[in-house]
This record gives structure tokens, C-alpha cells and sequence, in this order.
């Protein structure tokens, strides 16, 4: 019986993570399990599978939760103090499944406990890898991707010498906006960026992906998950989103990850882990696939590629300046306040401003504080640039 708790359990992952749990029946114990809003969803999870504390992160709904655990033995909590604790209850799992950096404290806090942690969370990677790396690296904890295509290398690596990789190749759908006219790109909505062509996720990494910011964090998720130097990582747009990654080997053999495009390949995998066990998953069937498709991302369409390496180059604290805009800019995006091709004017602009005053933001110790200061400066400064 492995104890697990879910961070970010009501989104997408998190409801992915729930399913294969539930089908493994009384493989897993939940330990703890957090959310946002969605009161309802929380509670019905946090009964069903009988976790001893959920957290929502707002503390103004409490009560709600508080009402809808009423009778049970199930702990309400709220706010991000909680969330720490949630992080911290003894378990052997820990998925790190929250949207953006606000997962960030409750990871760190999970490694600080030396507990694995699946992490779908490349957020709290791009703005604190070195952190997050060093805490992991004291503790003894293990850090299990859950990004398809950082479980697709790591899956590839298996058994492998890391001295033998000459390069990876990660891949990308393009997004819903592949195939329009880039001159379009300043008049798309919001609910038809919200269209993955062939994932199913939560809107915000939905968006990202048309944007090509979601490959953007990835390159850098991959540089720091696997010690890559930058120029080692390429990217390839490849509609039918069925090969994730490919290793590359100084002998020049490509290790492919193939699979259908469900997150619950990933998760399973990193929840079974080091075993293999069956999961729901459909199976591929190459000859009805008849071709795959791969080709050069189009620098003119996404710029937030560009962008990504300008940010691995600078280093330190960059990468939360990065994620940071990137955010803000999505929220102001979401908002109606900006159109969809201001989103990495807007980044590339924070990432001059902000993060490159004398290659300040590339310097100093990083910390949990000091990431904290550059996200808070720098979705200040968004705000500014948008007139919010
Ligand atoms: P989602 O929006 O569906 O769910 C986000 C979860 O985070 C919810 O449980 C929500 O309640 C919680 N949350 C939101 N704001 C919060 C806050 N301020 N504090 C605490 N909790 C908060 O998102 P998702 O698509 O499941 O993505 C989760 C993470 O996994 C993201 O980092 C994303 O990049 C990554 N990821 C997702 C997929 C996917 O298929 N959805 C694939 C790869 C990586
Ligand atoms: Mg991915």
C-alpha cells in the first residue's frame, strides 16, 4: 500500500491521477489531496477515496469545505500554510499537479521531506530548477517527470549511460493555431486558443501550447531535469502528437517514446515506478496511423521558442522572470486586455527590462524568497506594460 497525496487534485492531472488510483483498487492510500475553487469536486474526491486532509488554497472558501466534509473524518483545510502541510504529511508519493508557480513552495516542501514527487508542475522546474534540484539532491529525494515528453527521455534513458546522449528531440502538436495565417494571430479568441487538436488538459497549458510557450517551459524543464546543455535540445512540430520525444546517441541510434495522447501513460508511469503495470491506455495502431509528420518550428509563428533559449542563456533567476511574464501575460490574455500575439511581445519585453538590468536577474543565491521577489517584481512590471 503506497501513500499518496495530489496536489492540484481537482484539475486535470489531478483527475487523471484519481482515475488510474481508483482502478488500481486498494493499491493506494490517499494521504492528502488540494484545490482551488472547485470546492465540490474536492470534497466529493477527498469522500470517495477517504483522505485524511484536503486543502483548498482559498481561504475564503473554508466554510464550503467545511460544509461539504461535515460528518466525515476527512480534515478541511485552507490557504497556502496548509498547502505546506499537505506537502509535508508522511506519504511515498507526492503528484505535484497545481497550475503555474504557485506550486512551487508546496514541492519544495515535499522534497524538503526527501518524499518522491511526480512533477507535472514544470512551472516551479523553470523558475527554480537549481532550488529545487539542490533540495531533492539533500534530501534524497526523487523527482519523477510527468510532462509526456520528460517522461518519454527519461523512459528512453532507462539502462542508458546520460554520457552517451548527444541530443533530445521533444515535439509539439503546434497547437490550435498551426495552420492559420500568422497575420490571424492578433485576432484569435480566447475559446478557440483554449482547442488542443489532440490533448485533452486544463486551459491554461491548452493556451500555452498555441502559443508554444508550453514548449518554451519544456525546453527549459528538459535542460535542468536532465543536465542538458541548451543546444542539445531541439524541438519538432509533429501534428499527430504519437511520438513524445526521441534520444538521441553519440552512435547516432534515436530512442522513440510512441504512444496515444493520454496523460495517464505518464502519470501511470511515474506512479508505478520502477515497475511497468498495465494501464487504460488505448493502443496505437501504426499501419491505421499510416504516416508521421515532422517539421521545423516556424520562429515567426512562435517566438516564445526564441525566447526559451535567450532565458537558458542568461541562467540564475531569469527562469522565474520568464515564467512569470509568461503568466501574467496569459491572465491578462484570459482577461480580454490583450490579443493572443502580444503574449511573447509582452514576455521578450519583461525579459529585457526586467530580468537583463546588468544581467541582474541572473545573479545571486536563489531561494524561495528570492524567486518570490523576481515573480512579484516582474508581474508588476506586466501589469504596468498592459495599463492593468
Ligand atoms: P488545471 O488547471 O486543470 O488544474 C490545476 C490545479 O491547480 C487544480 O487542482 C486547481 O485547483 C489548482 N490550483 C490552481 N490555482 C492554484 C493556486 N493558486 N494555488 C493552489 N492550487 C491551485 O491544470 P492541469 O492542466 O492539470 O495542469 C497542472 C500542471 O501540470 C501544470 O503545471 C501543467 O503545466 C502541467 N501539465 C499538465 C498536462 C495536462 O495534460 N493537463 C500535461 C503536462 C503538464
Ligand atoms: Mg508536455
Amino acid at each position: 500500500m503506497r501513500r499518496v497525496t495530489i496536489l492540484g487534485a481537482t484539475g486535470s492531472i489531478g483527475q487523471n491521477t484519481l482515475d488510474l488510483i481508483a482502478r488500481a483498487e486498494g493499491d493506494f492510500q490517499i494521504v492528502a489531496l488540494t484545490g482551488d475553487q472547485n470546492i465540490a469536486q474536492l470534497a466529493r474526491d477527498a469522500l470517495a477515496h477517504r483522505a485524511e486532509l484536503a486543502v483548498t488554497a482559498d481561504p475564503a472558501l473554508l466554510s464550503d469545505l467545511r460544509d461539504a466534509l461535515c460528518g466525515s473524518d476527512v480534515r478541511a483545510a485552507a490557504g497556502p500554510a496548509s498547502l505546506i502541510e499537505a506537502a509535508q504529511m508522511p506519504a511515498d508519493w507526492i503528484m505535484s499537479a497545481i497550475v503555474g508557480v504557485a506550486g512551487l513552495a508546496p514541492g519544495l516542501a515535499a522534497l524538503g521531506q526527501g518524499t518522491t514527487l511526480a512533477l507535472a508542475n514544470k512551472e516551479s522546474l523553470v523558475a527554480a530548477g537549481p532550488l529545487m534540484l539542490a533540495t531533492a539532491a539533500a534530501t534524497g529525494a526523487r523527482i519523477l517527470p510527468v510532462d509526456s515528453e520528460h517522461s518519454a527521455i527519461f523512459q528512453a534513458l532507462v539502462g542508458e549511460d546520460p554520457a552517451a546522449v548527444d541530443r533530445v528531440v521533444i515535439t509539439a502538436s503546434g497547437g490550435a493555431f498551426r495552420d492559420r495565417p500568422l497575420g490571424d494571430l492578433a485576432h484569435v479568441t480566447v475559446a478557440e486558443a483554449s482547442q488542443h487538436p489532440n490533448w485533452d488538459m486544463g486551459q491554461r497549458i491548452t493556451i500555452d501550447s498555441a502559443s508554444m510557450f508550453n514548449k518554451a517551459l519544456e525546453v527549459i524543464e528538459a535542460k535542468e531535469f536532465f543536465a542538458l546543455e541548451p543546444d542539445q535540445i531541439e524541438v519538432l512540430v509533429h501534428p499527430q502528437s504519437t511520438v513524445h520525444a526521441l534520444v538521441g546517441f553519440v552512435d547516432g541510434a534515436l530512442m522513440a517514446h510512441v504512444g496515444p495522447p493520454d496523460m495517464r501513460h505518464a502519470i501511470g508511469y511515474a506512479l508505478n515506478w520502477p515497475a511497468r503495470r498495465a494501464l487504460p491506455v488505448e493502443r496505437l495502431d501504426l499501419a491505421a496511423l499510416g504516416r508521421l509528420d515532422f517539421a521545423h518550428p516556424d520562429p515567426a509563428r512562435y517566438p516564445a521558442l526564441g525566447l526559451a533559449r535567450q532565458v537558458m542563456a542568461a541562467g540564475g533567476h531569469t527562469g522565474a522572470v520568464f515564467n512569470a511574464a509568461k503568466e501574467r501575460a496569459l491572465d491578462h490574455f484570459i482577461a480580454g486586455r490583450i490579443g493572443f500575439a502580444r503574449m511573447s511581445d509582452l514576455v521578450a519585453r519583461a525579459l529585457d527590462e526586467v530580468g537583463a538590468q546588468d544581467g541582474c536577474a541572473a545573479k545571486g543565491a536563489m531561494t524561495l524568497e528570492s524567486v518570490g521577489r523576481w515573480d512579484h517584481l516582474t508581474r508588476q512590471h506586466m501589469d504596468r506594460l498592459v495599463g492593468a
